[in-house]
Formats: structure tokens, sequence, C-alpha cells
């Protein structure tokens, strides 16, 4: 069995339709009053939109939902669907605290509140019978105040038992006013030593070549080879790597065809810049990691050559793997020993 690695998976995002429902109905939640039956809330739930801003809304129903004592409901579940439907060995997850904090609470108390649930999460994510090597990447959003990303910075830097670095989260059009505090941020996290990665050329409206030398990787980053070409030289001189996650661009009408991906693909492989590949959002998108690598097999993206090298170059850029290979390599140690005593 292949035992993956994923890299680009958001807590909000990845709570499967069912898992959500059951839970409201449980909880009684008006939320889904106006659905009367499971299909209708999956189809509302799954369904393409038509911008980014409009898929990221979503984000904001389930993110009211996670609340400090729900969270362990929907880690056990998607620790549970990662390692019985995904095979995943290792699992980045990431997301925004402060919006998991209790919205009747002062900004200040919110911050003080955040690392109350990085130690849930941390918690939540570690279960004996479902094993995954995991770890946390906390989310600076466009959307919340100066104060409020620096001090997740700070947490991300005194949390590393649970945390291996932090994003740039909300849509990539809403950073240009604030750049410079981005940059800023980023600067100060790299001073921290804290790992980096960010949304950024994910729509044409991502264009950011100050923030780009801050990032270890690059949250989507496909317009770079579709629209930037030029900047994959310094992209594979730093070893930046790409998590390029499929069904996404298609959910947020960035494209409009998943062939669209070749050039992206072949681009990268050119310049010697790596790619992850990885499901943003799971339950939202309704794929699952091994799906997304068999899209793009059947429909000619990449060949299984390519895969591999992608499923390789996720092992060598997830920031909280401390092996030098992907654990393939110890079940062909065990198979060679076996091979030797028989
Ligand atoms: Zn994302």
């Amino acid at each position: 069995m292949a035992l993956y690695a994923e890299l680009h998976r958001h807590l909000g995002g990845s709570v499967v339709p069912r898992v959500l429902w059951r839970y409201l109905q449980r909880n009684e939640s008006d939320l889904i009053d106006r659905f009367t039956h499971y299909p209708e809330f999956e189809d509302f739930y799954t369904r393409p939109r038509n911008t980014l801003d409009e898929y990221l809304e979503l984000h904001t129903l389930v993110e009211g939902v996670q609340t400090a004592d729900a969270l362990p409901y929907f880690i056990y579940r998607l620790m549970r669907g990662a390692y019985i439907f995904e095979n995943l060995a290792y699992l980045e997850l990431r997301y925004t605290p402060f919006l998991r904090t209790d919205p009747t609470l002062t900004q200040s108390e919110r911050i003080d509140q955040m690392a109350q649930i990085v130690d849930i999460v941390g918690k939540a994510s570690q279960l004996k019978e479902y094993p995954i090597v995991s770890s946390q990447i906390l989310c600076m959003h466009s959307r919340l105040p100066y104060e409020v990303n620096r001090a997740l910075v700070d947490l991300a830097a005194q949390s590393r038992d649970y945390v291996c670095g932090i994003d740039l989260a909300g849509g990539d059009a809403h950073y240009a006013e604030r750049l410079d505090e981005f940059v800023e941020l980023y600067a100060y996290a790299r001073s921290l030593d804290l790992n980096t990665t960010g949304h950024l050329y994910e729509t044409t409206d991502g264009h950011y070549p100050d923030l780009l030398p801050y990032l270890m990787r690059i949250g989507h980053g496909i317009q770079i080879p579709l629209h930037h070409p030029h900047l994959l030289k310094e992209v594979a001189r730093r070893q930046q790597c790409l998590e390029v996650c499929p069904t996404t661009y298609l959910k947020t009408g960035t494209l409009q065809d998943i062939r669209q991906l070749k050039q992206v693909f072949n681009l990268c492989f050119e310049a010697g810049v790596d790619i992850a590949i990885c499901t943003d959002n799971a339950g939202l998108n309704d794929v699952r990691l091994p799906f997304e690598y068999e899209t793009l097999l059947t429909q000619d993206v990449i060949g299984f050559e390519e895969l591999q090298a992608c499923q390789d170059a996720a092992f060598r850029h997830a920031f909280a793997w401390r092996y030098a290979q992907r654990p393939a390599s110890l079940l062909n140690r065990i198979l060679m020993t076996d091979a030797t005593a028989s």
C-alpha cells in the first residue's frame, strides 16, 4: 500500500457534507432548516461557485460551527477518513485559530483563546486507532486586523510541538491594500525560524512578487507557470514547492478544464520546480487525495512517473516529516528482510 502526504488541507473545508449534516441535525441547528433532505444540502455545499470569494463564503459557515467544544468531533472524523479512505501517513492541517474562538469575547480575549484552540486541535488529531503524522499550519487572514495576525505568528513560534508553519489565506485578491503589512509579518515569521507557505498566484489577482521570496512553499501558485513563467527560474532556485489542488480551480471558476493544468505541470517539471498534489478542501470539493491523483492520470495531465515525483516531493517539502524517505521504504525493508529469511 502506498502511503501519502497531504500538505494543503483546510480544517474548515475538510468536513465532508454528511458529517456536517449529521452534526447540524444532532445539534438541532437552524442552519439546515431550509433543506428538507440531505441531497439538497450536499448539492448546496459542494456545487461549483463562480469566484474564489463565493467559494470562501462556505468556510465561514463551517468556521462558525467549529467551536472549541465541537472541534474534537470534526477532527476525529477527519483523521478517520484520511486514514481509512486516503492512506495518509502525513497530514498538515491548516486553519485560522482566531475564527474558532468565542465571538462573544473581546479581540484580546479571543487572541488569548487561540492557544487553547491550537491545543485542542493538536490533541484531537493524535489518534491511536488512526495513526497519521500530523501538524498544524496557522493561517493569517486577509480579513483580520494586524494585531491578530501578528499574535498568530507569535503563537506558531510558541507552539512548535503542534504547529509546523504559517500561511496567509482569505482570497488572494485582498492582500494588495495591506501588502507591506503581510511582507513584514512574513519577514518576522522567518526571523523566528518558522516555516512559511501562502495562498498566492491562485487566481489572476494573486500576483505578489514582493511576497514570493518569503515563502518556502506556495499555496497553489498555478498562475506562475500560466501567466508569469519568467518567475519559474527564481522559484526553482529558492526550491519553493507548489501546492497544486486540482479540483479547487474548477469549484472556484479559476480554471474551466482540469487539462489546463497540463501546462502547469509541464512548465514546472521543465524548470525544476517541485509540485505537491493536494486537496485543499476535501469536504467542500467532495474529493479525496487518491481521487485527485487518479483524475490527473485519466485526464492525461500527468503520467505515473510524474505522479510519483509529485508524491515524493510532498514528503520532501513536508514541514514536519522528519525522515529522509517516504513510508513505503519501510515496507520495502520488510519485504527484503522476508525475502532474505525465506
Ligand atoms: Zn487553500
